[in-house]
Parts: C-alpha cells; sequence; structure tokens
C-alpha cells in the first residue's frame, strides 16, 4: 500500500483504540508513549502520541506491526481478505474495539473494515 495510505489506517487505528480505552478502561492506569511511525524501513516524518492501558497499547502494536507487514499492494478490507493476518483473539478483540468506537464516529466504513468473516484459520 502506498505510505499515505498506511499513515491514514495508523492514525485510525490508533483514534479506535484511544476512544475504546478512554470509555472502556477509563479507571486503568495509562501509559503514556509515542509511536513514531515507519514504513518497509523508511522512517516516516509522523509520530502518534498515545494514552492507554496495557492491555490497550498491546493491542495497537500488534494491529501496527500486522499493518506494516500487509502484503497486499492494495490494502482490501480485512473482511475481504483472502489471508486475513490477525490470530482469531486479536481478530475479534479489534472488531469489538471497531465497533464500539465506529458507531461512536459514525464511521460505518471503518466498522465493516474488521467485521468477522467466519472464516477460521486456527
Ligand atoms: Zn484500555
Amino acid at each position: 500500500m502506498s505510505e499515505d495510505k498506511f499513515i491514514h489506517d495508523s492514525k485510525t487505528l490508533l483514534k479506535f483504540i484511544q476512544y475504546y480505552c478512554e470509555h472502556k478502561h477509563e479507571n486503568e492506569s495509562k501509559v503514556h508513549d509515542t509511536l513514531k511511525l515507519s514504513y518497509e524501513n523508511n522512517s516516516l516524518d509522523v509520530t502518534l502520541e498515545y494514552s492507554l492501558c496495557k492491555e490497550c497499547e498491546k493491542t495497537l502494536s500488534y494491529s501496527y506491526t500486522k499493518l506494516q507487514v500487509c502484503p497486499h499492494e492494495v490494502k482490501p478490507s480485512c473482511r475481504k481478505c483472502d489471508d486475513p493476518c490477525y490470530d482469531k483473539k486479536e481478530w475479534k478483540l479489534l472488531a469489538k474495539i471497531m465497533k464500539y468506537s465506529g458507531m461512536r464516529f459514525g464511521l460505518l466504513k471503518i466498522k465493516k473494515l474488521f467485521k468477522l468473516t467466519g472464516k477460521n484459520n486456527d
């Protein structure tokens, strides 16, 4: 995928996890940190700031890593992907986060992106 697309998807990912964590884990202690984006060994001039609980930080780093190695030149909706790269557990969690935040943001498009395919890889 293009760098622009990668940056856009990274930002969207963080925004959704951030929102979810703020509302679902408001009593957890938060880690404040930054994520410097890089793609295909190029360091990009974009740094994202976040404040997430430990669990959500893990989710972010998992998803971000998957995004970085997405093999598709033109990234399809994840649910249409022939070869989903998420493990089932993470896939479900992400779907939950996307659904929760997506409804709040009114971005139903994004929700579809992570909809469960029903396809089993385990
Ligand atoms: Zn959280």
